[in-house]
């Protein structure tokens, strides 16, 4: 008799009605109208609608204890003024360890399995995912000014090394380069962040056109636009995920479609820092890779990838009068596979051979009742209330709604006791 490690029995795939899910060291090894087995766990998801979960392609998780500070600013005032005053006084160890884990409650919650995260200290995230169960690429932020972690561009390298060392081999963790952005990185500091990057087969994860006032900085310094600017200096290649890229030329898209480069779109962000709406229909056109990214919890003000993905398939309708802009498969694609793919992880779709990343809905909702078109009816009617049990790579992470690996109300705790600290800062 065939033996599974988890065994999802009856559970609704669109389009192709009811199955079981046979999984396997983390795998989905077999989809049959009946599979025969023993199973060491078996979920029953009858009336439970089955799709892949979430990567969240850009986020700074820990971030999440800085919820909703500096709210109703333009970015540049937002950072200076707000957020990196509070990053140099508070972000530790414990600060990156207690907001990743209220970070990760939510992500978890909305069905997301995946984050790609830039900041601090990440070698505590790294083992807060790990022992979570969790996904993510995470890199050290590199910039050129000092803060707590680097004093000068060479020791943010070193430390990124370091961390490379550390996490590289680790089963759900894995080390990405992160230069933070063109206006904060030197061409010297990025070119150093590419051969780290180079020299161990990485992802480079960097932030860039995101304002109009970025783009007018980067021209007024080197004389071109931020694209064009990385491509002169020979940073651009098919390992680079840019997030946010709202303020690009028709030149600088064809240059990134021919250097494979990765758009890590942010819709929400990107509208709450008033910075623009950024042209999907036209990269997806192109044939660029777009993934989908909620940014981090102080600008969006959430990491819910499902709220994400329905303001991502909205949101160019509006934008270009064409109710075709962005389909609901489309935005589908964008917040599940295009994620993984570009994450270089074979999810992102529930088929055999693909990792175990699976999501399992209830249809006994309001917001599910008629359901006609379970793909639509995800991306615009939804609420991650429906959301019910989470699978990240063959392991149960919620059940009917509650968390199995982290003690939420622990989570919460913590996360009251940093509300008192930080804000006793604020006035
Ligand atoms: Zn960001």
């Amino acid at each position: 008799m065939e033996k599974f490690d988890l065994l999802i029995r009856g559970a609704t795939l669109p389009g192709r009605g009811e199955r079981d899910i046979g999984i396997r060291d983390g795998k989905i090894v077999k989809i049959a109208e009946r599979v025969e087995g023993e199973a060491k766990e078996v979920i029953n998801a009858k009336g439970k609608l089955a799709f892949p979960t979430f990567a969240n392609m850009h986020t700074h998780i820990s971030m999440t204890l800085l919820r909703g500070l500096g709210a109703d600013l333009p970015l540049m005032d937002w950072l200076q003024k707000v957020i990196w005053r509070l990053e140099e006084r508070f972000v530790s160890p414990e600060f990156v360890r207690d907001g990743a884990l209220l970070g990760i409650v939510e992500a978890i919650r909305s069905g997301t399995t995946l984050f790609m995260d830039m900041y601090f200290f990440e070698e505590v995230l790294a083992e807060v995912c790990e022992s979570v169960g969790i996904r993510a690429g995470l890199g050290f932020g590199i910039l050129d000014f000092p803060t707590k972690v680097a004093k000068s561009p060479e020791e943010y390298i070193k430390r990124a090394r370091e961390f490379i060392q550390k996490v590289k081999g680790s089963k759900l963790v894995f080390p990405v380069v992160c230069p933070h952005a063109p206006y904060t990185c030197s061409p010297k500091t990025l070119l150093m962040a590419k051969e780290l990057a180079l020299e161990h087969d990485l992802l480079l994860h960097i932030h860039v056109a995101e304002t109009r006032a970025e783009v007018e900085k980067i021209k007024e310094q080197y004389g071109k636009t931020p694209v064009l600017h990385l491509e002169s200096i020979g940073f651009l290649g098919d390992n680079v995920l840019c997030a946010h890229m709202v303020w690009t030329t028709e030149e600088e898209r064809e240059v990134i479609r021919e250097r494979g480069v990765k758009v890590a779109h942010c819709p929400e962000s990107n509208l709450k820092l008033a910075s623009g709406i950024a042209p999907v229909p036209d990269y997806v056109r192109r044939g660029i890779t777009v993934c989908l990214g909620t940014d981090g919890a102080a600008s969006n003000d959430n990491l819910n990838m499902l709220e994400e993905l329905s303001t991502c398939a909205k949101l160019h309708k509006g934008a270009n009068l064409d109710a075709r802009a962005i389909d609901a498969k489309t935005a589908l694609d964008i917040a599940t596979v295009n994620g993984f793919k570009t994450a270089r992880i074979k999810a992102g779709k529930i088929e055999e051979g693909y990792e175990a990343d699976i999501m399992l809905l209830d249809t006994n909702r309001p917001e599910f009742q008629p359901l006609y078109d379970p793909v639509a009816q995800l991306v615009y009617s939804a609420s991650s209330e429906s959301i019910d049990t989470v699978v990240c790579a063959g392991r149960v992470l919620m059940e009917k709604r509650e968390l199995k690996t982290i003690d939420e109300k622990e989570v919460y705790a913590k996360a009251k006791l940093w509300r008192e600290k930080i804000s006793s800062a604020l006035y």
